[in-house]
């Protein structure tokens, strides 16, 4: 059977040309599909198909657009299970994990839906009589949006959704190895009726991609899920210009257990923020910090819970981690271990490339626990993005918010304690956006904001309502009757 073959989508039509190969990285047999290779004149007529549409998307009323969204969200939910085969064949995750990641971007659209009657803007008396004050909200124009693999659904779900409310159009760029999550939702904003122009879709590689986006004229902001590496340069090029522009990027992010933690919950909730989605998440526990007097026993509950985690083919029930996404993140997990080896001696579990039956055509890893890391070691400063935990030891609480503290980034980080007192001093001094108790560090909602500190992320935040101020302005009016 030949492979599909998606196109981009350019000013309303589907647009053809070389091809680049989308493999399941459980099975690199298995041809996902043929993606259109963008390259940067599909960028440039991209950019200019959304600013022509610019005018009229943004006259609508906002409730009008809103009934777009809805309309995305339906079409999106009639085909939920195809979506999610789709997206483990692409991405890797586990079936279950892709269901819910469908839920998620169909969540998504729904509740940016409802903005459409709301658009909050604001209203409040004016110090002088008989002046009327008040500002609406206004888009900004022609958005960028550059999404990762790793959540190949919710990321494009979560900036296409609040650009469209507030009236902006876009051009998004997946990332290569997972187009098709993405291409699925702009098929149904096709389907949905969604004016030509107001939503390009242009896959390719995202150096010559990003290059053309961010020398198009017309482009007024930038959204970008990915590594530090490329966000800074996204970020130079956008200050040159002078562009809107909001960054989601690594984490190094800290599960903080204390003496006084429920113990079988607290090795729960490191396991999954450590393993789940292979460790893949940007929210993702990757060090466990561990107060002194429980550090034997937690250590020993945790790698015995690691060990029953099943690794294999996210298609197949039963299996709790499925592979690395593809050969280069396999390769950087590996490396890390053998950095991790040099550093911290062998680990405790875990460390080795799986090979031999149902193993040999895909990027599988066992998940790996180092022990007795220290805060200078590279395995825990720097992300690696992949099932490899460092676990670290803490006299008390406070030199676990000293060491949780002690890396460049900020995004995620969890506590697992019953002292109420305790919750609220790390709320209060836990250098993160996005914190959770005894719960893992992973696993956020469409309704709030979401977004990190430091090194972690630029920008206003996004999803819930801080989404809304990235992607619109306000007009302030003063008037006198
Ligand atoms: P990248 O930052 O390279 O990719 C993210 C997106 O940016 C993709 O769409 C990519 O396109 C695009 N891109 C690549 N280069 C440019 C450029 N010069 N200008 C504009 N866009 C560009 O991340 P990787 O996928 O290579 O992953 C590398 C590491 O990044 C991971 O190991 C992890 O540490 C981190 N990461 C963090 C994520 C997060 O959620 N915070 C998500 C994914 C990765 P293309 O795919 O075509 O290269």
């Amino acid at each position: 059977m030949s492979a599909e073959i998606y196109r981009n989508y350019i000013n309303g039509e589907w647009v053809g040309g070389e091809t680049f190969e989308n493999r399941n990285p459980a099975n690199t047999g298995d041809l996902v599909g043929l993606f259109t290779k963008g390259a940067a004149e599909q960028m440039s007529a991209a950019v200019a198909a959304a600013q022509a549409a610019l005018a009229g998307w943004a006259s609508l009323p906002a409730p009008a657009r809103g009934a777009c969204l809805f309309k995305v969200a339906e079409i999106l939910e009639r085909k939920v299970e195809q979506l999610a085969v789709e997206m483990t064949r692409e991405e890797g995750k586990t079936l279950p994990e892709s269901r819910g990641e469908v839920r998620r971007s169909i969540n998504i659209f729904r509740y940016f839906g409802g903005e459409g009657a709301r658009l909050p803007g604001l209203l409040t008396p004016s110090e002088r009589e008989r002046v009327h004050t008040f500002a609406v909200r206004r888009p900004i124009g022609v958005a960028g949006l550059v999404t990762p693999w790793n959540f190949p659904s919710a990321i494009p779900a979560w900036k296409l959704a609040p650009a469209l409310i507030c009236g902006n159009t876009v051009v998004l760029k997946p990332a290569s190895a997972a187009p098709l999550s993405a291409w699925r939702i702009v098929e149904a904003c096709h389907e949905a009726g969604i004016p030509a122009g107001v939503v390009n879709f242009l896959a390719g590689p995202g150096s010559e991609l990003g290059r053309a986006l961010l020398e198009a004229p017309a482009l007024k902001a930038v959204s970008f899920t990915g590594s530090c590496e490329v966000g800074h340069r996204l970020h130079a090029e956008a200050s040159r210009r002078r562009l809107r522009i909001q960054l989601e990027m690594g984490g190094k992010n800290p599960t903080i257990v204390l003496a006084d933690c429920d113990l079988a919950l607290a090795v729960e909730n490191v396991v999954n923020g450590a393993f789940a989605s292979t460790g893949q998440k940007c929210t993702a526990t990757s060090r466990a910090i561990v107060e002194e007097a429980i550090y034997d026993k937690f250590l020993e509950a945790l790698v015995a819970r690691t060990l029953k985690l099943k690794v294999g083919n996210g298609l197949e029930p039963g299996v709790d981690i499925g592979p690395a996404v593809d050969a280069g993140q396999i390769e950087t997990d590996l490396r890390y271990i053998e950095i991790g080896k040099a550093e911290a001696g062998p680990p405790l579990c875990g460390g080795r490339r799986l090979t031999g039956d149902g193993y040999d055509q895909g990027y599988f890893i066992e998940p790996t626990v180092f022990a007795g890391v220290t805060e200078n070691m590279r395995i825990a400063q720097e992300e690696i993005f992949g099932p490899v935990l460092a676990v670290m030891r803490a006299r008390n609480f406070d030199d676990a918010i000293r060491i949780a503290n002690s890396v460049p980034f900020g995004l995620s980080a969890s506590l697992q304690t019953t002292n109420v007192s305790r919750v609220f001093e790390y709320i209060s001094r836990i250098e993160a956006g996005l914190l959770t108790v005894n719960l893992p560090s992973a696993g956020v909602e469409y309704q709030l904001p979401f977004g990190g500190t430091k090194d972690s992320s630029f920008g206003p935040k996004e999803q819930g309502p801080a989404a809304l101020e990235f992607y619109s302005d306000y007009k302030t009016v003063y008037l006198r009757y």
